[in-house]
């Protein structure tokens, strides 16, 4: 395999919604979800997201259980994953959240287009990553995150970004918790925005489980490819 083993975790709303029209992190699940993302984050190699997610919430990623932390300590891991934010303008503010918090590698991926000087600045707190000539190439992305030693990868959204892994091809695995309430709204972003797919290049999925966690529902698939 050249690229990591790649799943998504998303929360959404019955209506499949990832967040309300105003774009910005809205509450879903409830404590029990909250700690099975905790520990899919403590055993992830590395968390990624899409400059949009940066910009709308400004997450930090970090795993937040002390326990958690000392147990990748233990196992002479750092505390937190690698954080990696997929950026192709090298938008990623000098203060974010992912900056500032936790300690860990961090990781911007950006096009060879963007602005040097900012790619300048982001080198001094990150390690930058160059891929395709106006946007990330994602799949380029994934051969070079496998070759310096990432072998799970966690994908946390949003939207624009959970498209863009899947239209890639580049997906093993989708776990979606789906939370009791409609969000609605076409300007909300939805689990995969982007594009979309034709009838004929739908992806299809195999259903892994089906869990009721508090008042939703935790679904696990494995992506199979192209349905034709
Ligand atoms: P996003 O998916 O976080 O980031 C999308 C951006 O990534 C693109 O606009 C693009 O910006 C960059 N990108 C670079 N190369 C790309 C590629 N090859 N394919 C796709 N994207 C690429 O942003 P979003 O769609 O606006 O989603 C943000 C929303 O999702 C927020 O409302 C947030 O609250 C929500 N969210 C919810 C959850 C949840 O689990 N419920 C999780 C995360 C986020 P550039 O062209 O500038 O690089």
């Amino acid at each position: 395999m050249d690229k990591p083993f790649i799943f998504i975790n998303s929360a959404m709303s019955a209506d499949g919604k990832l967040s309300t029209k105003e774009r910005k992190q809205v509450r879903i699940s409830g404590k029990q979800d909250f700690e099975r993302v905790d520990e899919l984050r403590a055993q992830a190699d590395a968390i990624m997201v899409g400059i949009g997610t940066v910009l709308a919430d400004d997450p930090s990623l970090t795993v937040k259980s002390p326990e958690r932390r000392a147990t990748r300590k233990a196992e002479g891991r750092e505390e937190n994953p690698v954080r990696i934010v997929v950026d192709s303008s090298a938008r990623t503010p000098l203060d974010a959240d992912i900056f500032k918090k936790g300690e860990g590698k961090r990781i911007i991926a950006v096009s060879k287009s963007a602005p040097s000087e900012k790619v300048g600045d982001l080198e001094k707190k990150a390690r930058v990553i160059k891929t395709g000539e106006e946007r990330v190439d994602l799949p380029e992305l994934a051969r070079e995150l496998k070759k310096i030693g990432i072998g799970t990868l966690m994908v946390e959204g949003g939207a624009t970004l959970n498209w863009g892994m899947l239209s890639a091809g580049l997906v093993d695995e989708i776990y979606t918790f789906a939370g009791n309430v409609i969000i609605g709204g076409k300007a909300a972003p939805t689990f995969a925005d982007g594009e979309g797919f034709t009838e004929a290049e739908l992806l299809k999925l195999e259903l892994l489980s089906a869990e009721p966690i508090e008042e939703g529902i935790l679904l696990k698939w494995k992506v199979k490819g192209k349905r034709n």
